[in-house]
């Protein structure tokens, strides 16, 4: 089992074969997917996106591409969505929670 840890699965590059790409993966025995954020903008997406596919996780943060677009307010909605969640999963640096 392989764990790929930074998957940008979001992007619009993926948009007409998100799904096929992820089944390629498990073919090769990735089966685990870290997919993170790269702005307040797409926090949700990431998120819902991850609980939609089997062995997926988030996090949450703001990509170094994206830091000079950011806004200070982007800070407090980063610790607002993570306020959520549990002590481990913070530890580890994921966005993932149970809900
Ligand atoms: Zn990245």
């Amino acid at each position: 089992m392989w764990t790929d840890t930074h998957l940008h699965l979001d992007a619009s590059e993926y948009d007409s074969d998100r799904i096929a790409v992820v089944q390629r993966a498990r073919e090769l025995n990735v089966t685990r997917f870290v997919l993170p954020a790269v702005g307040a903008f797409n926090f949700d997406e990431v998120k819902s996106l991850a609980h939609s596919i089997p062995g997926a996780v988030y996090c949450l943060g703001i990509h170094p591409m994206f830091v000079d677009k950011a806004k200070e307010e982007d800070l407090l909605t980063l610790k607002q969505k993570n306020s959520g969640l549990n002590r481990r999963s913070k530890i580890r640096g994921f966005g993932r929670d149970r809900t």
